[in-house]
């Protein structure tokens, strides 16, 4: 008889527990389990997750009743054998079934009929799989990454190569973890189901089995190469088309390109972080670009034009005109960075440096200025 999960026995509340009375529950539960606060406990996360599976299904009125109906068909483990008036869940379960649906124990998408199947499936998945069977059908973990992109590049756009760590099947042993030329026997920890259960009374819980990792059987001999898990840890690299305008925080999700699945399933998607690498030169806003340049002292008296670079490669030319104060800053409008229809502008800000030493020259020219500006010095 597979056994499942009860999820008022999980808050430890009764039946006709009013939301109140679960909400609290919930709260003082999810606080004491909190993975965070039993970093030296792995199974806290296991049962954090669980707490919140039961306070999602029994917080949500439509959700609770679908359960409620569930549990009272008698296919739990508990309640008496004698009494199943419902139809045979097993028979519920393949009807319902779904090719590559993915295995749910969330109950997030629960609703009508179809919902109900959903229910009904992954609650007996687990006893209906045989061995080496479990998790077909679930999907790779995502990798979160973040990529550092050079300033110019995430203007531009363009590729870069990345290089993630991800878990891949054992090339040795094809994933089995077994050591070549030798099987798999069926796990004895578990009977081959890949799960545990415990409880008393007529409640159960069921749990991965921890001597199979859930998968129902074990090496006779496990594979040299990794250790009988059946995946190494290995750096994979792709290459990445970075987006034109992409800017620090900016995220990208591949398809894919995660971690693969325990059972052959879909494999995660990564999802990359993008930083923008500072520049020496450029400053950016958004989408606009700041820049400071040099102007000498008599650039900015008489006037000048001059060269400035921009971030799509060229150079504009920037008239000064005369008389331009120090911090003075200038718009070249639209160079600044593109996005989709979005163009920023780059702005230009002149320092007037000021000459540390003057020949005798340049220092009787400067006096006779002064003389005709009337300047006292
Ligand atoms: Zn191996
Ligand atoms: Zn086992």
């Amino acid at each position: 008889m597979p056994t499942t999960k009860d999820f008022y026995k999980i808050l430890g509340v009764p039946e006709n527990a009013s939301q109140d009375e679960i909400r609290k529950a919930y709260r003082k539960l999810a606080k004491k389990h909190h993975p965070d606060a039993n970093a030296d406990d792995p199974s806290a996360a296991d049962r954090f997750k669980e707490i919140g599976e039961a306070h999602s299904v029994l917080s949500d009125p439509e959700k609770r009743k679908q359960y409620d109906e569930v549990r009272r068909y008698g296919g739990f483990g508990f309640g008496k054998a004698g009494d199943r008036t419902g139809p045979s869940p097993r028979d519920f379960a393949s009807r319902a079934s779904r090719p590559g649906g993915e295995e749910s124990f969330s109950f997030e998408d629960l609703g009508g009929l179809g919902g109900l199947g959903d229910l009904f499936n992954s609650m007996f998945e687990r006893g209906r799989r045989g061995p080496g069977t479990r998790d077909r059908t679930r999907k790779g973990q995502d990798v979160e990454y973040v990529v550092e992109v050079p300033f110019e590049q995430a203007v531009r756009g363009g590729k870069v190569s990345v290089t993630v760590p991800v878990t891949e099947e054992c090339a040795v042993c094809l994933g089995s973890g077994a050591a070549p030329g030798t099987g798999l026997r069926r796990c004895t920890e578990c009977g081959g189901g890949g799960t545990v259960s415990f409880g008393q009374g007529g409640f159960a819980v069921s749990r991965p089995c921890p001597a199979c990792m859930g998968r129902g059987s074990v090496p006779e001999r496990p594979c040299g190469s990794c250790g009988g898990s059946g995946q190494v840890r290995q750096n994979r690299t792709i290459q990445v088309s970075v987006p034109k305008g992409v800017d620090t925080g900016s995220k990208l999700r591949l398809t894919g390109q995660g971690e693969r699945a325990p059972g052959g399933g879909a494999p995660g998607d990564l999802i990359l972080t993008f930083k923008v690498k500072p520049h020496s030169f450029f400053r950016r806003d958004g989408l606009d670009v700041h820049v400071t340049v040099p102007v000498n002292v008599v650039q900015a008296i008489l006037g000048s034009r001059m060269k400035v670079r921009t971030v799509h490669g060229k150079s504009v030319v920037l008239r000064i005109p005369p008389g331009t104060q120090s911090g003075t800053k200038f718009r070249l409008r639209g160079q600044g960075v593109e996005k989709g229809e979005r163009r920023g502008d780059q702005f230009v800000e002149v320092r007037v440096e000021i000459p540390e030493v003057i020949g005798e020259e340049e220092r009787q020219a400067l006096e006779d200025f002064a003389d005709a500006a009337e300047l006292r010095y």
